[in-house]
């Protein structure tokens, strides 16, 4: 049985070192602490590691989709095809640009975005679709990209949890139009909020920049270094979604250590399997085959008619015995919003995320636990499973 004592492992902790305290303390002593070369020299390593031609930082992945939504052009009345088994950022972009999101329904063994469901939704006024490679696995990019490309649909991809993450042999980040990662705190590398944004299309990523800082042509550099000068023009107007100096500061060395940190995940992931895949009560994450998946989330599936409790008591039992868990995600058309503006209309639509959502949790994946802990985690849960099976 586990100790009563033992230190509780929660669900995500960020791995900040000494290099990050160093480079962000640097920063603070260079008396330039927001948008400027730090971000500058963020953004060309941030290119060159993913492979892409254009990265735009702002300040979370949020505001990179809005951006990416508004640089392809979706404005009022446009459809969004959005997944509903995401998080609220996904959706809410699009009511930014007042377009209308359509919700869609997921696949049951990746809980990714169902290609079919996408066929099925796409109507004369869709203008994008936004796919969410969901815990870190590539959505099917071939057929999605097919879809879009024939009808003239742009694809914005969410990657707040692929980084880094490989499709058919090429990075995340070089796929779709427009990709947009996070560097929340709970991501696979932080910044404590930011984002980063990109694109093969330099006019797309032009425009992101000038809208993520009031939508003014030249930058803060260009403004207030000597060769700078104190002209600027607003050419659209924009926004206040500019990354700062500090941030940027702590993001190239996590960075830096991102393929370091996804090898880390990955062995978690396969100890987890190892230790689950003989469990008739638990279903362990689907991985297609020719990708490579970032494990930002481990998500189970429970077999439910297997148990005698429920999922929700399950989380309850593994946190009584020391260990953080989460649910990814709480489907859109099941919160009130998306219920009550119909955007939900029959949940038969939703068939696949509704019954998924009664049978998820992820379990605790980050290069900060140790091999113990991952331990404890397996000791923990097969426990708790063996102990409440019918
Ligand atoms: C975290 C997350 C976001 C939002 O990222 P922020 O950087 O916090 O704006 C968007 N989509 C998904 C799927 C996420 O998990």
């Amino acid at each position: 049985m586990v100790e009563q004592n033992e230190p509780f492992i929660p669900f995500h902790l960020p791995d900040i070192g000494e290099d990050e305290i160093h480079s962000v303390v640097e920063t603070l002593r260079s008396g330039w602490l927001t948008t400027g070369l730090k971000t500058k020299q963020f953004e060309t390593e941030f290119a060159d590691w993913i492979g892409a031609s254009h990265a735009v930082a702002l300040n979370s992945c949020t505001a990179a989709l809005h951006l990416a939504l508004e640089a392809v052009g979706v404005s009022e009345g446009d459809e969004v095809i959005v997944p509903t088994m995401t998080f609220a950022a996904t959706a809410e972009v699009v009511h930014y640009c007042r377009a209308v999101p359509v919700l869609i329904d997921c696949q049951g063994d990746t809980l990714n975005i169902d290609p079919h469901a996408i066929e099925q939704a796409i109507s004369p006024k869709t203008k994008a679709i936004i796919p969410v490679h969901f815990a870190g696995q590539p959505c099917e990019m071939d057929r999605i990209l097919e879809l879009a490309r024939s009808r003239n649909i742009a694809v914005i991809e969410d990657a707040a949890h692929a980084l880094p993450a490989k499709y058919h042999g090429e990075m995340v980040g070089t796929l779709g139009d427009i990709t947009c990662f996070s560097f929340y705190a709970t991501k696979t590398m932080t910044t404590g909020e930011g984002g980063m944004a990109t694109t093969e299309n330099a006019e797309w990523a032009e425009r992101m920049r000038i809208l993520s800082l009031h939508g003014i042509s030249r930058d803060a550099v260009n403004r207030y270094t000597p060769e700078g000068s104190w002209y600027y023009e607003i050419c659209y107007p924009g926004y206040k979604y500019n990354l700062t100096d500090m941030a940027s500061a702590l993001g190239i060395p996590q960075l830096r250590k991102c393929h370091e940190f996804r090898e880390i995940r990955h062995r978690y992931a396969m100890r987890y399997n190892e230790a689950f895949n003989d469990m008739p009560e638990v279903i362990v994450p689907q991985v297609n085959n020719d990708i490579e998946h970032a494990w930002h989330l481990y998500v189970i599936q429970l077999d439910l008619e297997r148990l005698r409790i429920g999922r929700d008591q399950i989380i309850d039992l593994l946190k009584q015995r020391g260990i953080g868990t989460s649910v990814h995600f709480i489907p859109l058309h099941l919160h009130p919003y998306y219920r009550n503006n119909n955007m939900s209309s029959s949940s038969k639509k939703f068939s696949v995320a509704n019954q998924a959502f009664t049978r998820i949790i992820s379990l605790p994946i980050y290069p900060k636990m140790t091999d113990a802990d991952v331990q404890r985690v397996i000791e923990v849960f097969t426990r708790i499973i063996q102990d409440h099976r019918r």
